[in-house]
């Protein structure tokens, strides 16, 4: 479906970015991968995608807390394959404090990277996605965008900030074949909850099934966490004709999480 287009995902180096980024190739996209970490890894993530899928992919070490570096990422994406299609704004950071212990700059982080970053990347791609009257923008918010938790101050606006942002753009967007939606995620098991559920294990000392238990079930009624996969899965529709006239959305993919 989506041979011969191009997409981006931010933060594609782990968790739910990586199995989205594997889903769209899977669906026939070149790549453009993006995110921290080793650089053997990275590039063994890479060259899988092109042998596992048979597209082409490219690496972008763009720090998503750097506006110039994010328009020079989109402007790499389309330079090389022509285009870029489909831009999925996924990269996103946690810090857990209540607000009278928050540090300021993890704030301004959390903002930067879970929200600006989502507008300087559209910024970027919109002219063109306009211009050829076809583009897809996925942005990765969270059941936080929706409700809040405490000590997530920073988390829970710049999600609720990123639903705001989808909405706006897919009002202008809306005659130009360019949809734009939000995902709405509960608990997806990835090192970004990983963390939490050690950190909750050294604090309590209780076994880790049992802290993954306790975080499902003070939040979900479904005592599971979602798969990356799942996620990569919602973004392919998103992308598919059968979900041409879904804009402004906020698909929740949360075990019942927002329901109550
Ligand atoms: P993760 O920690 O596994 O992956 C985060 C990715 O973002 C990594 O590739 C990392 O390198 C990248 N990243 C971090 N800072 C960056 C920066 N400055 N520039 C470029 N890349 C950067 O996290 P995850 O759980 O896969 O989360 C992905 C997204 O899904 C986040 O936006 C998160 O808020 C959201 N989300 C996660 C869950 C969950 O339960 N895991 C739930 C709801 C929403």
């Amino acid at each position: 479906m989506l041979k011969g287009k191009t997409a981006l995902v931010t933060g594609s180096t782990s968790g739910i970015g990586l199995a989205t980024a594997r889903a769209l190739a899977q669906d026939g996209a070149n790549i453009v991968i993006n995110g921290f970490g080793d650089k053997a890894a990275i590039e063994a993530e890479r060259a899988g995608l092109e042998k596992d899928f048979g597209i082409k992919a490219i690496y972008s070490a763009a720090d998503m807390s750097k506006p110039a570096e994010i328009a020079e990422m989109v402007a790499t994406a389309e330079k090389t394959f022509g285009a870029l299609d489909v831009l999925v704004n996924n990269a996103g950071i946690q810090f857990v404090a209540n607000i009278e212990d928050f540090p300021p700059e993890k704030w301004d982080a959390i903002i930067a990277i879970n929200l600006s970053s989502a507008f300087h990347s559209i910024r970027a791609a919109m002219p063109s996605m306009k211009k050829r009257k076809w583009g897809r923008i996925i942005n990765i918010a969270s059941a936080h965008g929706l409700v809040a938790s405490p000590q997530k101050v920073a988390y829970v606006a710049a999600k609720h900030g990123l639903v705001g942002l989808s909405k706006v753009v897919a009002l202008e967007s809306a005659n130009d074949g360019v949809t734009c939606n939000a995902i709405c995620p509960g608990w997806v098991l990835t090192p970004l909850v990983q963390k939490q559920i050690d950190d909750r294990t050294k604090a309590s000392g209780k076994s880790v099934r049992e802290e993954e238990i306790a975080l499902l079930s003070e939040k979900q009624p479904m005592h599971q966490f979602t798969k990356p996969e799942g996620i990569g899965a919602l973004a392919v529709f998103l992308c598919s004709d059968g979900a041409a006239s879904i804009t402004g959305s906020a698909y929740s993919i949360d075990g019942g999480w927002v329901a109550q």
